[in-house]
């Protein structure tokens, strides 16, 4: 979430007659920064996580366990010591940040700079984490426990979930069945977001999640816990008038989805054009990540049938209308939009001859006028369709003391649609007043239970983009088919029972060697930028962050791709198949071929990347399957897929002992890796 200035914010009526305002500046603020950063080259790689967690407060005699709303004190708190912290090696910057969440349950914590591109900086992370986790964790309360936990599994039953207890009758903005208001950060900015997106929606905002079927779950399922016969505010009706779903878990409030705790990824590229790629490449490898991260499988207080957060996040900002979700014809709305606010993105953005118009083929609604008129000011064709693609959008906070602003200075109109369009990837320009250059964004990771394997996962993504530059590697599938993978990862035990869509060549021709399987690119290839080619990064011990230039391959090419990809369960995509596809983690492993790494270094690394393999092969559990048979072993289980207070409470304790190696589980990390800070691991 953005930072939180403070000013009044416009309701939806008022905002909307500002919106035309708010694109028509945000437009021009980002040609503003077009023109000062597009020539922009020779970044070196910086890059950070995002670690979103929540504090649990446990009452071990009643066994029970509930969301703590205390978010603001114990943020006033950290913000007064994290000031005094300093890094060793940099003493004006500090070790970790800590920014609220729009959960006032939550927290999220962000290192305190960037970490480069050396391999130090790389094996330093997971330490960063857990100082971030135990500074957070010494300002709790004794009843409370800090978990990153991407779902809290009973939030919004009817029984007591948050401490202090508030009703859901008072839940004004979001007009809640099941959560009251108080579940949001109290900053006028989170309860007028959650007001204008069910007020521009004209209803409010909705998810099913399929229940799971366990042996003596009623069938049909018809919730008995839903308040059907409420009649408080008119939206209490729209439950009984079909927005709830049989045989589903039935939400209704923006809070069960930004009540969702996820692990985010930024990575500074060399150049725009490089960011480009990386952003490209990056988005098949979305879903994937999905379904090796999952781990939220229970919903309000029952068991579902999927194990992420994903689809429930994008029920929960869908702002579109009913005709612009082509319920109706459109009549008021300009445009029939085919996604949330939140999702998987619609379009590839490099404009380099990999990027085939055929992968591209979804409807992608955008503002004519405005990519016309990001052309006029030379923009290329497939930057100016992204940002008119997310200009469709309406703003949907304003504050009224900032409608005007100095469009050469301020970026506020264009982050304003450009950061409330949630999705799969980001592609983040250089702020004004600012050293940062282009970064690009990988977000759709659910949080790990412990510090190990969220690292493992960064370090994954991050040697994955860089072998992506070593290697000038294609992962091109069309857009439609990351969509279904979407979908796929979601569901239950995706890892081990779903096929994905994924390109079967992605070593471009001239760069597979038989023996080793790869080359790098090198130094001699041509790259964009003058200064961070292969060579200094070799010898400064630095990973890649070059771009080299892709060679246009001699071709007959009719343009179709249906040959390209084809269908791989995870386990071929991440450890490969046959002699021509090395999967992701081979790619992985060439590439840490040609760093200089100690044995020591090499160590570590592949301990995070055997986590990430024992995901893909089967062999360790993602969260998701853990909590789900954690819960069906629990003795008080009826296998009726109703997750018990006690139940709850025995789960949340389990994992909090998990963390501080306590508790063992084998399924879920390697033997030896369950206790990393007490047996040496680190
Ligand atoms: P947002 O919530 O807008 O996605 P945050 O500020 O919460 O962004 O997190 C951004 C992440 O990017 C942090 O981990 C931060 O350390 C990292 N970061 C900061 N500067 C750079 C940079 N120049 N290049 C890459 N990453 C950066
Ligand atoms: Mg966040
Ligand atoms: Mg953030
Ligand atoms: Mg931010
Ligand atoms: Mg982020
Ligand atoms: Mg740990």
């Amino acid at each position: 979430m953005g930072v939180l200035c403070l000013g009044t914010p416009l309701t939806w009526e008022e905002t909307k007659n500002h919106a035309d305002h708010v694109r028509n500046h945000g437009i021009i603020q980002f040609i503003h920064t077009w023109h000062r950063v597009k020539d922009r080259t020779g970044d070196e790689l910086l890059w950070g996580d995002e670690v979103e967690c929540m504090v649990v407060v446990v009452d071990d005699e009643k066994k029970e366990a509930k969301v703590s709303l205390r978010q603001a004190e114990t943020l006033e708190e950290l913000g007064k010591i994290v000031g005094t912290l300093s890094n060793d090696t940099s003493p004006s910057t500090p070790v970790a940040e800590f920014h609220p969440e729009y959960g006032r349950f939550m927290l999220e914590s962000t290192p305190g700079s960037p970490y480069t591109g050396s391999i130090a900086g790389l094996l330093s992370m997971e330490t960063n984490m857990h100082y971030r986790r135990t500074l957070a964790r010494n300002h709790l309360r004794k009843n409370e426990i800090l978990l990153t936990l991407t779902s809290f599994p009973r939030l919004g039953t009817v029984d007591v979930f948050t401490e202090p207890h508030y009703d859901p009758k008072d839940a004004k903005s979001s007009r809640s069945l099941f959560l009251p208001g108080e579940i949001t950060h109290p900053h006028t900015r989170f309860s007028t977001l959650t007001a204008n997106i069910r007020n521009r929606r004209g209803s409010k905002v909705v998810a099913n999640l399929p229940i799971f079927r366990d042996e003596r779950t009623p069938q049909p399922f018809v919730d008995p816990t839903i308040p059907w016969q409420r009649d408080i505010y008119p939206e209490d009706s729209e439950a009984k008038n079909g927005a709830a779903l049989i045989d589903h878990i039935y939400m209704d409030a923006m809070g069960f989805g930004g009540g969702c705790c996820c692990l985010q990824l930024t990575f500074q590229c060399c150049s725009v054009n490089g960011a480009r790629r990386m952003y490209d490449a990056l988005i098949p490898v979305g879903p994937l990540m999905l379904a090796l991260t999952a781990a939220s499988p229970i919903w309000r207080g029952y068991l579902a049938d999927v194990d992420c957060r994903w689809n429930v996040i994008v029920g929960f900002v869908d702002d579109r209308t009913r005709e612009e979700r082509g319920l109706e014809p459109l009549k008021n709305s300009r445009y029939i939009i085919p996604k949330s606010r939140y999702d998987n993105v619609s379009l590839y953005i490099s404009s380099e001859w990999a990027n085939k118009p055929a992968y591209n083929d979804t409807v992608v609604p955008y503002d004519e006028a405005i990519k016309d008129r990001l052309l006029s000011h030379g923009i290329d064709e497939m930057l100016s369709k992204h940002i008119a693609h997310l200009f469709i959008r309406d703003p949907l906070i304003i504050f009224s003391e900032t409608i005007h602003q100095d469009d050469s200075s301020s970026v506020d109109h264009f982050e304003s649609i450009h950061s409330t369009n949630w999705q799969s990837l980001r592609l983040k320009p250089p702020p004004p007043g600012s050293s940062m250059g282009w970064r690009v964004e990988f977000r759709t990771m659910e949080v790990q239970m412990t510090d190990f394997e969220n690292a493992a996962f960064a370090v994954f993504i991050v040697l994955l983009s860089r072998a992506i530059l070593a290697f000038k590697l294609n992962f091109y599938v069309p857009i439609s088919k990351v969509d279904e993978n979407m979908q796929r990862a979601q569901k239950r035990d995706a890892t081990r029972t779903q096929n994905f869509f994924f390109r079967k060549n992605v070593v471009p021709q001239g760069y597979a060697t038989p023996a080793a399987g790869l080359a790098p690119s090198g130094s001699s290839t041509p790259s964009e930028c003058g200064d961070c080619g292969m060579a200094t990064q070799m010898k400064e011990r630095k990973l890649r962050n070059c771009f080299p230039t892709l060679a246009r391959p001699p071709t007959t090419d009719d343009g179709s791709v249906e040959d390209e990809y084809e269908e791989m369960s995870i386990k071929e995509i991440f450890c490969g198949k046959g002699p021509t596809f090395p999967g992701l983690l081979g790619l992985v492993d060439a590439y840490l071929g040609t760093l200089e790494l100690t044995p020591v270094e090499r160590k570590k690394i592949d301990k995070y990347l055997d986590l990430v393999r024992g995901r893909a092969d089967g062999t360790l559990q993602t969260p998701a399957t853990w909590i789900r048979s954690f819960v069906r072993s629990h003795p008080a289980y009826k296998f009726d897929s109703v997750v018990s207070q006690e139940i709850n409470y025995d789960l949340l304790i389990a994992i909090d002992r998990i963390e501080r190696g306590t508790l063992c589980a084998p399924e879920l990390l390697p033997e030896g890796y369950s206790q990393p800070y007490l047996n040496g691991f680190h």
